[in-house]
């Protein structure tokens, strides 16, 4: 047997270190026909500490997992190991819709795998995609692959990946750049930490292929610095990955080659933006500039640079090894594969789940999260974090794909979505991501710098009922000035919160008015 337990930061905060502790000392005269492993997120974080126990190989849905557990329980799970039924009270089911209702692409080996081990990562066909793309395949047919994948930028904008690729390789040969957006700054949104601390191998792996197929020989990964967890796994990765030849000069005894550095970000949202994120990079202060120059025709260091996040760099080992072909027959016409999402907000199961795109949100929430706890009623779901929108409950049929959030005010985003039940005040929900964008904004640009002070005080005096009409009528204009005139997506986006519960729910801020 394998007894795993998640070690990912959200089931660390609940003590599962000392879970695993406990199994592992307990466990000592038997080692041999059993071995105790962390592993990265199972998703269900609500419920943690999680362990599953399973034989070698096994995916999560297939093992017997339990819940809330502490390391008192430690003998009993050891003591039940080879019988027939599970412990009654730590069981979790995993045919219950929480885990059967998704797909997992991106979060596959996560919560089966040893982060830290490169042989587990191997197992499950680590490695296999990049060492088949520099044997079997020219980098034209890499691209061909990610093109026909229909595969788009998971970080929020949704822009084709295949196309974004293909400019980069275009550019005349020299140096080129790859670079790995893991400055994830959404309240709410924990996607790509958690892919990091769960499997950093598979986007280490994403990463070198996309060297090979736009011709660059180093990629960086800049990640937030208050993700420490997911760089000490990303760090170690890399390091394990280069000695066993997976990195460094020439790849799968091939002229290939390709480094890969880690960048810490300081926690500033507005380095999430690429041109401010290239620019830290650089080690210059992290504002954005104008566009075009785009990065993939002059980025770090004037030199043409592909910058795509986390997840989207997850899935292209999974393309490359089973075709684009098979990818694009996920999802809907124009978004392909599936989205990874980190519930959280009033729901029952909080936590990480990967989903094929046009899933309908009432699925989502309903089925997949569990619905409102104590049965009560969704108002309305946010997506997109501060760029983003409020959908409310009418709305909830609506299939989950890049055009159809579009439609409703909002964006995908990164895969935040946080649920609100009847309690939540919408005039609150917008102030506050007003509040975030205003104390993010860099101030490079007047708009945003003293537009979302603007726009906060305003929402600041309806919420406490100090306003007229004159004031909303203000705050309207505000939001249209300020998005067609702010410098980059922090500032253009910042007013959408405000918008889309101002379409939907209207009257809460009517009902708050002085005259
Ligand atoms: Fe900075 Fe805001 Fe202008 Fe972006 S829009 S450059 S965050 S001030």
């Amino acid at each position: 047997h394998e007894i795993r337990v998640c070690m990912a930061a959200s089931c660390q905060s609940s003590g599962s270190g000392q879970v695993l502790e406990a199994l592992r000392a307990g466990v000592e005269p038997q080692t041999q026909s059993c071995r105790v492993k962390g592993v990265g997120c199972m998703g269900l974080c609500s419920a943690g500490p999680l362990v599953a126990v399973a034989p070698p190989g096994t995916t999560l849905n297939a093992s017997r997992l339990y819940r809330d557990v502490a390391p008192a329980n430690a003998p009993a799970i050891l003591d039940n190991l080879g019988k027939p039924d599970p412990i009654e009270r730590l069981h979790c089911p995993t045919d219950q819709p929480f885990f059967t209702a998704q797909h997992r692409i991106v979060l596959e080996h996560s919560g089966q795998i040893d982060p830290d081990s490169l042989d587990d990562a191997i197992a499950v066909g680590g490695y296999s995609a990049l060492v088949r793309a520099l044997t079997e395949l020219t980098p034209a047919e890499v691209l061909r692959e990610v093109t026909s994948s229909g595969l788009r930028g998971r970080g929020g904008g949704g822009y084709p990946t295949g196309l974004k690729w293909s400019t980069v390789a275009k550019m005349p040969g020299g140096q080129k750049y790859i670079v790995c957006n893991a400055d994830e700054g959404d309240p709410g949104a924990f996607m790509d930490r958690a892919v990091l601390e769960s499997d950093p191998h598979r986007v280490i792996e994403g990463m070198a292929i996309a060297g090979y197929a736009v011709g660059a020989s180093k990629g960086y990964v800049y990640v937030r610095a208050e993700y420490p967890l997911a760089v000490e796994r990303l760090t170690n990765a890399i390091r394990k990955a280069k000695r066993a030849g997976f990195l460094g000069s020439q790849i799968a005894d091939t002229q290939f080659g390709f480094e890969i550095e880690i960048r810490l970000g300081a926690g500033a949202f507005v380095c999430g933006e690429e041109t401010a994120l290239m620019a830290s990079i650089q080690g210059l202060r992290g504002q954005p500039r104008p566009r075009p120059p785009y990065p993939a025709e002059a980025g770090l260091w004037g030199c043409p640079t592909l910058i795509n996040n986390v997840e989207t760099f997850a899935n292209i080992a999974p393309i490359v090894r089973e075709g684009g072909d098979w990818f694009a027959a996920l999802g809907t016409e124009g978004s392909k594969g599936t989205k990874v999402f980190a519930l959280a907000g009033t729901i029952v199961n909080t936590g990480l789940i990967e989903v094929p795109m046009g899933t309908r949100l009432a699925h989502i929430i309903e089925v997949i999260g569990g619905g409102i706890p104590g049965g009560g009623r969704v108002k309305a779901v946010q997506t997109g974090g501060p760029s983003g929108g409020c959908i409310p409950r009418a709305h909830l049929d609506t299939p989950v794909d890049y055009d159809s959030l579009k439609g409703l005010g909002t964006i995908m985003g990164s895969g935040g979505m946080i649920v609100m039940d009847e309690r939540s005040s919408m005039v609150d929900v917008a102030r506050y991501f007003m509040e975030f964008c205003m104390t993010e904004s860099c101030g490079k640009c007047v708009p945003c710098r003293t537009g979302t002070q603007q726009m906060h005080a305003l929402l600041e005096r309806i919420a406490a009922a100090e306003a007229g009409r004159a004031e909303l009528a203000l705050l309207e204009e505000l939001c249209e000035v300020v998005q067609a005139t702010s410098l980059c997506g922090l500032g253009q986006t910042a007013p959408n919160p405000v918008l889309s519960t101002l379409r939907y729910f209207r009257d809460e801020y009517e009902s708050r008015l002085v005259d």
